[in-house]
């Protein structure tokens, strides 16, 4: 059996990962192995966390602002 066809238990997915595809994590409780993958989809789920945050922010202004101008014609 070659090196190359090892493989780690993900504690992630909860499967096995070749050992290629996976990080040695060092968290509070221990040593934890992770895919590559789930690390990036950690990482881009954060970004999307905080786009839709900046989102948000964008929607609650201008629908300040279209509020303001329906009290503006009101007037
Ligand atoms: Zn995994």
């Amino acid at each position: 059996m070659s090196v190359d066809s090892e493989t780690i238990f993900c504690y992630h997915c909860r499967t096995h990962h070749p050992k290629a595809e996976m990080r040695l994590l060092v968290t509070k409780t221990g040593k934890r192995w992770r895919c590559l993958r789930s690390i990036e989809a950690t990482k881009q789920g954060k970004a999307a966390r905080e786009a839709y945050g900046r989102e948000m922010t964008e929607t609650n202004k201008a629908e300040a602002r279209s509020k303001a101008r329906l009290l503006n014609a009101h007037q």
